[in-house]
């Protein structure tokens, strides 16, 4: 996650704010409560602008379009794959060309370095889009020898309409991740964005409709908890893919489970960075400082706990924290700047008492502490040391782990999947594993009047 910052395009400081509705059937619609939300900017928590806010009814009204454009005979059921590969290749080429301009509204309304957001989120947006495209006509299933005077295959079918309900700490990815898979298997899909970053994916929207996808094969409904548990009822909907805590998780899972539908679930975690004494001391240092640190701290795979062999503990305790203290805090827009603000003053007070909780219960402390600056919603780069296994500082979120990285951290591929064990979540995404979430495997077999084996 280092990028030479000079390299990257000025951004768009004031990026204009061009759709704030609902997006059902390739239209720009109102609320039908007339219902809004403000989503601000929390570098200095001012409003940006209000947004239609979806309710049950607009819910209602988005799955079936999804529906109607699932319809056997409906242009997107009748299209061929590869040309389902060739529209998610011109949404991504339609992200390139608004790079910028997605980065800086990223940075907007999500506080992540724009920097950040331009190398890191939209290079990853783009490279998944394209990854996905390509499955469009490889997801294909077998012929199997049965047994007796039958022909037998598998058709992949695409699961059906399907909800997708994602978090803020990545907009703009966790949005890719989801309609990639979901396009290519021919699925066709209601979004809700999470209700602190609804902007990148309205405008993702608009970039749907411009690529040419049918009307109802994406839908986009900014919105809360309440659109997206509509969302998990609704007896429409077949799949609910979802990332976010592994409480709403719980509850999703058991809303899904009256219906039986199709549920993939990418939850927190706490994850472990275990350094070991032979190790280049300052690259690890780097390491487990970027594994923390990036994007606030606001990953599912934050390394928050990081274990260090005896020999090496306090040389790496020390480095740590001067590491910390060089941390750029501040402006997002800002080149220089290496952490922005947290996503609201929620998050920003549930980290402001786990800091709390760490002094109390006896930790060391040894860089940050506290809320950096008067305005906005940033915190200072913390460290603590002398931690026991028990303070909710090594504690809070879970632990068998999904991916392991050996002798690096935070590695990511479009073809390797990614997803947790246990309460970190059920099911995978990317590779392809990715896309097995949106295929129902259909067996045909065929009476034959003669068998040649
Ligand atoms: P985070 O802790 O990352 O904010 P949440 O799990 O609270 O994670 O939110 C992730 C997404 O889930 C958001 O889009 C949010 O609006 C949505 N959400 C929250 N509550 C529910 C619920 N009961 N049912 C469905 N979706 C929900």
């Amino acid at each position: 996650a280092k990028y030479s910052a000079s390299a990257a395009p000025a951004p768009q400081t004031n990026p204009e704010i061009l759709y704030t509705g609902l997006f059902i059937n390739n239209e720009w619609v109102k609320a039908s409560d007339g219902k809004t939300f403000k989503t601000e900017n929390p570098a200095n928590g001012k409003v940006i602008t209000e947004v239609q806010q979806a309710g049950k009814a607009d819910v209602d009204k988005a799955v079936k379009a999804a529906k109607d454009a699932f319809k056997l005979g409906s242009p997107w059921r009748s299209m061929d794959a590869s040309q389902r590969g060739f529209l998610i290749n011109k949404l991504a080429d339609l992200i390139e060309r608004d790079r910028v301009y997605l980065a800086s509204l990223e940075t907007l309304d999500n506080g992540k370095p724009y920097t950040a957001a331009y190398y890191g989120d939209l290079a990853a947006v783009v490279k998944n889009l394209r990854y996905y495209a390509g499955w469009a006509d490889k997801n294909h299933g077998m012929t199997l020898p049965t047994d007796g005077k039958y022909f037998a295959y598998t058709r992949h079918e695409p699961v059906g309409v399907c909800g997708q309900i994602i978090p803020w700490n990545f907009p703009l990815l966790m949005a890719a991740w989801k309609l990639g898979p979901a396009l290519a298997s021919g699925c066709t899909l209601i979004m809700k964005p999470a209700e602190q970053t609804p902007l990148t994916a309205l405008y993702i929207a608009q970039l749907v409709k411009e690529a040419g996808f049918p009307p109802g094969v994406v839908n986009m409904l900014p919105g809360f908890g309440d659109a997206g548990a509509a969302l998990v009822d609704h007896p429409d909907v077949d799949k609910i893919a979802f990332t976010g805590s592994t409480e709403v998780g719980k509850k999703i899972q058991r809303g899904a489970a009256s219906s039986l539908k199709r549920i993939t679930l990418e939850l927190g975690g706490k994850s472990p960075n275990i350094i070991l004494g032979d190790v280049d001391l300052e690259k690890a240092v780097e390491a487990a400082h970027t594994a923390l640190f990036y994007n606030m701290g606001q990953c599912c795979t934050a390394g928050s706990r990081t274990f260090v062999e005896d020999k090496i503990y306090d040389k790496f305790v020390e480095l740590s924290a001067e590491r910390a203290k060089r941390r750029v805090v501040g402006d997002p827009f800002k080149p220089e700047v290496e952490q922005g603000p947290q996503i609201d003053s929620e998050q920003h007070g549930k980290i402001l008492s786990l800091i709390e909780s760490g002094k109390q219960q006896g930790a060391k402390l040894v860089a940050g502490g506290g809320r950096a600056g008067d305005v906005g919603y940033f915190v200072q780069p913390t460290v603590f040391s002398d931690v026991k296994d028990d303070m909710d500082i090594a504690r809070t979120e879970k632990i068998r782990a999904g991916t392991v990285w050996v002798n690096d951290y935070n590695i990511f591929g479009n073809q390797v999947p990614f997803g947790g064990f246990k309460q970190s979540g059920i099911g995978r995404e990317n590779g392809p594993y990715g896309i097995n979430n949106y295929t129902e495997v259909k067996a045909v077999v065929v009476k034959l009047t003669d068998k040649n084996s």
